[in-house]
């Protein structure tokens, strides 16, 4: 391994206090690739007492929020220049489509440049007091330390949708990145730098969760956590959070349904079933894994969206013309396959795929062909569990009202398809929906000033939109009184 990665802390890569490193793989050709910094509680203290005297120091703490924006709008501007580099850096270690991170690397930007002018615009108020001579006012003020937990599958992006809001708001950070994709946040650390931000205003710390994100979100000076990633680990995050009375935004899995209606323009919604859970190999919390099709339409549309499918090229996932990749993980795979391995047991008809994939010079990689299931029971764990991986479930229905049901009937609520060229059912449906996005003859889309989050389950708190820089804020009330004369002291003014 010729490539090592150490942690970032006070604008420097710095080595970890116990000098212990742990592989990274590179998963087209499941193999270790490159070693990456085991951050203990020590390096954790070094990284928060080093965000925290940023938070408290001049430097940042007097900076007027539109010179925030001007730097952030540098850093978006830095992304820019190196989107091509960043979109490698994140193939090696996640092994998700260059094309696809390439064109994620171009669009991150945005996120910056919203925040950046989002930055001078966080207004406090003076409240109409119903107290006579006397000022009330607001301030919205940043709450401190930020840590931001983050899964594997969009590293550098999922980053970018905390750092950017928590920044703007004039917050400190220390990012810890997944132990499965810590390399390319180093790549983005060194634009951190050139963009002029000062020291210790954002740090790195990489390890496991079950170590170096437990201890992350245990530390004292930590103010709030905002974390993108499995139930588990949510739900452990949200459990120390409450110790600590320290808010969380949880952004978890999902169960999203696309919903096809017979009067649908079924070419079109073949194209957006299939890019709902094909592309990026299933691992997206929005992966559109359960197909809820019409009665009426359902062979025709399984039968395109299988005609499509076929043609989806498996490959090696630095290349431009590759359709379908690996899984980043070697434990993500097993779960893949155990997931197939039991819906064949339930009774599902397996129409596509539920093999390993084979890649001529990648035979030791993690791929999976694209696999359909009709005959999916509602109940079956198929239907209800995320498998965050290339597999879709088909089930029928025949009446509007069991449609949406059935989308509801999951733990979930990511978000949804819906496709219909009836537009008092679009807007019905959308309304009966319980998802925190839903697309109306489109599917996996966003943007910065979409807020984004999960209903149920899937989450608690927004990311994207005006929501997400007011969770890294808290409204101070301010009272001046006017009057000459002090009142009495043993009376509450009311
Ligand atoms: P994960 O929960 O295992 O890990 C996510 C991050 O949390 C990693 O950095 C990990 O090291 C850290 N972590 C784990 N346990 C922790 C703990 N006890 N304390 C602190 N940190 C801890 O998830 P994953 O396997 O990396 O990602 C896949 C999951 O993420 C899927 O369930 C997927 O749906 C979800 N996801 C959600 C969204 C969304 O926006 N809703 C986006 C992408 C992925």
């Amino acid at each position: 391994m010729s490539e090592r990665f150490e942690l970032f802390i006070d604008n420097q890569f710095v080595a970890p206090s116990a000098a212990r490193y742990f592989p990274t793989d590179n998963p087209a050709m499941g193999k270790p690739w490159a070693e990456v910094a085991a951050a203990g509680t020590d390096d954790i203290d070094r990284a928060v007492r080093s965000a925290h005297r940023a938070f408290k120091a001049p430097g940042w703490a007097a900076m007027t929020a539109s010179d925030r924006g001007v730097l952030l709008n540098r850093l978006a501007d830095l992304v820019a220049r190196d989107a091509e580099a960043l979109a490698v850096a994140e193939v090696r270690d996640n092994g998700k489509l260059l094309a696809e991170m390439k064109g994620q690397m171009a669009y991150m930007p945005r996120w910056f440049r919203y925040y950046a002018g989002l930055a001078d615009k966080v207004e406090g108020a003076v409240l109409p007091s119903d107290k006579k001579n006397m000022v009330s006012m607001t301030r919205l003020e940043p709450l401190g330390v930020v840590a931001a937990i983050v899964p594997w599958n969009s590293p550098l992006l999922l980053t970018s949708w905390k750092l950017a809001p928590a920044l703007a708001a004039g917050n400190t950070v220390v990012i810890k990145p997944s132990e499965y994709t810590s390399t390319s946040i180093a790549h983005f650390a060194r634009l951190v730098v050139e963009a002029g931000f000062p020291q210790g205003v954002v740090n790195v710390v990489t390890g496991t969760g079950a170590e170096t994100g437990a201890a992350l979100v245990s530390h004292p000076l930590v103010r709030a956590v905002a974390f993108t990633g499995g139930e588990a680990a949510g739900i452990a995050i949200a459990e120390t959070a409450a110790r600590r009375l320290i808010p969380v935004t949880l952004e978890l899995g999902g169960k999203s349904a696309n919903v096809v209606f017979a009067d649908a323009d079924l070419d079109r919604a073949a194209k957006g079933v299939v890019g709902g859970i094909f592309a990026a190999t299933g691992q997206t919390c929005v992966a559109g894994s359960r197909l809820l099709v019409h009665q009426s339409v359902k062979d025709e549309l399984t039968s395109r969206i299988i005609d499509l499918a076929r043609t989806a090229r498996m490959g090696d996932p630095m290349s431009l013309d590759t359709h379908v990749g690996p899984v980043t993980t070697r434990p993500q795979l097993d779960k893949i396959m155990a997931h197939i391995d039991r819906a064949r047991a339930e009774g599902a008809e397996c129409l596509l795929g539920g093999k390993r994939g084979t890649v001529p010079g990648h035979e030791d990689g993690w791929f999976v062909e694209p696999t359909i299931f009709d005959g999916v029971a509602s109940a079956s764990r198929l239907a209800r569990e995320e498998v965050f991986g290339p597999v879709l479930a088909i089930m029928p229905f025949d009446e509007e009202e069991e449609a949406v049901e059935i989308a509801n009937s999951t733990d979930y609520g990511l978000a949804a398809g819906l496709w219909t060229r009836d537009l008092n059912r679009a807007h019905r449906i959308s309304q009966a929906l319980e998802a925190g996005s839903v697309w109306v003859n489109t599917y996996r889309t966003s943007a910065p000033m979409a807020p984004f989050g999960g209903y149920k389950r899937s989450g608690l708190g927004r990311e994207g939109g005006q929501d997400a820089i007011r969770q890294f804020l808290q409204a101070k009330s301010i009272w001046i009184d006017l009057n000459d004369e002090a009142p009495p002291p043993f009376v509450m003014r009311l």
